[in-house]
C-alpha cells in the first residue's frame, strides 16, 4: 500500500476544535458544531480500489494483505469494567480469536499488538525507542492540521465525545499508527467494548448495541476505512443491536479525533474501531456465554472484512459461531447457558427472534431464557405445528436439532 500524505490547500471551513484525544468510551455530553462541508485535504492513502488491488495482488503474486489488530487498553489502563470484568481482558480475548481467523487465511499477514501475555515486543521496542520520533510525528501532523485551521480550510464536527486518554496511551496509539505506516499495514482494527460516562459503576446502563467508528471523510484513509467498516457493520447488524446511544444510531460513525482510526491524518491504511456491545449487557455477564459471544464477534468481524474483499462470495445465510448446535436438555424460563444463546440464534434465523413487536435492543441475544425467548419459542412452535408451550422440551428440541444440529 502507498504512503501518502500531502495537503491540498484550499477550500472551505469554519471551526476546528482542538480536543485531546481519545480511545475509550464516550462522555455523555454532546456538542454539535456548525455543519462542515466535506472536502479533500489529503491525498487518498486507502480507497476501496487500492485495498481490493492489494487483495488481488495477494492472490496473484503471493503478496499479503497486512492486518494489524489492536485490542483496546491494557493492564495498566484497562478501559471500562463491570462487576469485575475488565474491558482490556475482553478486547484481548476477542483480538486473539480474530488474529486466529486471519492467520488461517494465507492471503493475510496478521499481527496483534497485545495478547494475554502482554504487549507485542517488537511494537513495544519501537514505541520505547522512538519516543521523540513519535512526539515529532504527532507535532508535525497536528501543525499541518493547525495550518489548515488557521487558514480556515477545515472544519471539525464532534459527533460523539470520547473519554480522554492518558499521555502514555496517546503516545502508544500514535506510535502504533506511525509503525503501521512505516510497515505498510493495509488495515488496522481496534477492538473496544462500549460504555458511557455517568453510569453507576456496578449498575447496568441504559444503552445497548455496537458501533463502528471510521475516519472522517477528509482523511486520506477515509474511503477505504468506510467501505470495510460498512461490511463489518452489516455482519454485526445481522445478529446484534446497533447502539442506541445518542448520535451512534447510524451505527457507522465518522470521527476525526479517534487516534486509532487516524486522528490528524496519522494513519495511511484503513482504520476501524469497533465498540462491541456495552460491557454490562447480559451476553457479557456470564463467563461461558461471554466466551461464545466473543468468538462470534470475532467471526462476524472477520467475515465482514472478507465480504469487503470478496463480495461475490457473500452468502445470505446468517453465519454464526452459535450454530450449528446440538441441544441435549430442556430449556425454560430462568435457564442461563450457552444452550440458550444458540437457541436464540436459531430462533433469529427462523425470523422469530426478537419476537414480533420488539427490537433487537429490546430483545438482544443474551444466553438467558426470559420473556423474549419464551415468546419466540412459542412462535417457533406454532410455525412447526408443535404445541406452543414456550419451553423447549423433547419435541421442540428434536425439531431444533433436526434443522440446526451438528
Ligand atoms: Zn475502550
Amino acid at each position: 500500500m502507498k504512503k501518502a500524505f500531502f495537503f491540498i490547500t484550499l477550500l472551505l471551513g469554519v471551526i476546528f476544535v482542538w480536543t485531546i484525544s481519545v480511545d475509550g468510551y464516550k462522555g455523555i455530553s454532546q456538542e454539535k458544531f456548525t455543519d462542515y462541508l466535506a472536502s479533500i485535504f489529503f491525498i487518498d492513502s486507502a480507497t476501496e480500489a487500492s485495498l481490493r488491488q492489494t487483495f488481488h495482488e495477494a492472490k496473484e503474486k503471493n503478496d499479503k494483505v497486512k492486518v494489524l489488530i489492536v485490542p483496546g487498553h491494557d493492564d495498566i489502563s484497562w478501559g471500562t469494567d463491570f462487576r469485575g470484568v475488565k474491558e482490556a481482558d475482553l478486547t484481548v480475548a476477542l483480538g486473539e480469536e480474530l488474529h486466529g481467523l486471519f492467520k488461517e487465511n494465507s492471503l493475510f499477514e496478521v499481527k496483534i499488538s497485545r495478547t494475554s501475555a502482554g504487549h507485542d515486543k517488537e511494537l513495544d521496542l519501537y514505541i520505547e525507542g522512538n519516543k521523540q520520533g513519535i512526539l515529532d510525528f504527532m507535532k508535525v501532523q497536528k501543525s499541518k492540521m493547525g495550518e489548515l485551521i488557521d487558514s480556515g480550510k477545515i472544519v471539525f464536527k464532534i459527533v460523539v465525545e470520547h473519554a480522554t486518554s492518558t499521555s502514555r496511551t496517546i503516545q502508544r496509539l500514535y506510535g502504533i499508527n506511525k509503525w503501521a505506516n512505516e510497515n505498510g499495514y493495509d488495515l488496522v482494527i481496534h477492538i473496544h467494548f462500549n460504555d458511557y460516562a455517568g453510569r453507576k459503576k456496578s449498575a447496568t446502563g441504559k444503552y445497548s448495541g455496537f458501533s463502528v467508528y471510521v475516519p472522517e471523510g477528509n482523511f486520506s484513509n477515509a474511503k477505504g476505512s468506510r467501505a470495510v467498516g460498512e461490511s463489518i457493520f452489516k455482519r454485526l447488524r445481522g445478529l446484534y443491536p446497533v447502539s442506541n446511544f445518542p448520535n451512534e444510531g447510524a451505527g457507522i460513525i465518522e470521527d476525526q479525533e479517534l487516534i486509532g482510526v487516524g486522528a490528524y491524518n496519522t494513519l495511511d491504511g484503513a482504520g476501524i474501531l469497533i465498540e462491541y456491545d456495552y460491557i454490562y449487557e447480559p451476553i457479557l455477564v456470564d463467563r461461558k456465554i461471554r466466551n461464545e459471544a466473543i468468538s462470534d464477534y470475532a467471526l462476524q468481524t472477520y467475515l465482514g472484512v472478507m465480504d469487503f474483499f470478496e463480495p461475490s462470495r457473500i452468502n445470505s445465510d446468517m453465519a454464526t459461531a452459535y450454530l450449528p448446535y446440538e441441544w441435549n436438555r430442556n430449556l425454560f424460563e430462568g435457564t442461563r447457558d450457552p444452550d440458550v444463546l444458540s437457541l436464540q440464534a436459531a430462533l433469529m434465523r427462523e425470523g422469530v427472534y426478537p419476537p414480533a413487536g420488539f427490537s433487537r435492543n429490546d430483545c438482544p441475544l443474551t444466553g438467558a431464557f426470559g420473556p423474549c425467548t419464551e415468546r419466540a419459542v412459542k412462535a417457533f412452535q406454532k410455525k412447526y405445528n408443535l404445541e406452543p408451550v414456550g419451553q423447549v422440551g423433547p419435541k421442540t428440541r428434536a425439531k431444533l436439532n433436526k434443522i440446526y444440529g451438528i
